[in-house]
């Protein structure tokens, strides 16, 4: 009988990318999202809803939406200051 042993060193090579973008701090590491379908909430990390901003070219009017794993329905932030200093709050689209 032979036992497995995980003994075995692994090494990472992290390949990190560095971009001359991040000297701007979020505030907050997550922003809360609530579907508008079944009220589940996700926190999703700031960085995902702010790099969906960007790829959204800094929609004004709407926010970064996620879809809700549950239901498929829409999630909008509970609060969120976009990239150009737009604000989006929950209570706008209730
Ligand atoms: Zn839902």
């Amino acid at each position: 009988m032979t036992i497995s042993q995980g003994t075995s060193k692994k090494r990472k090579k992290g390949k990190k990318k560095k971009r001359g973008i991040e000297h701007i701090r979020p505030k907050k590491p997550f922003v809360n999202y609530h579907c508008l379908m079944c009220h589940e909430e996700e926190k999703i990390p700031y960085e995902v809803v702010r790099e969906m901003d960007l790829m959204d070219g800094g929609d004004p009017i709407t926010p970064p939406r996620f879809q809700c794993e549950k239901c498929n329905g829409e999630m909008v932030p509970e609060y969120y200051k976009g990239i150009y200093g737009t604000e989006y709050k929950l209570t706008d689209y209730l």
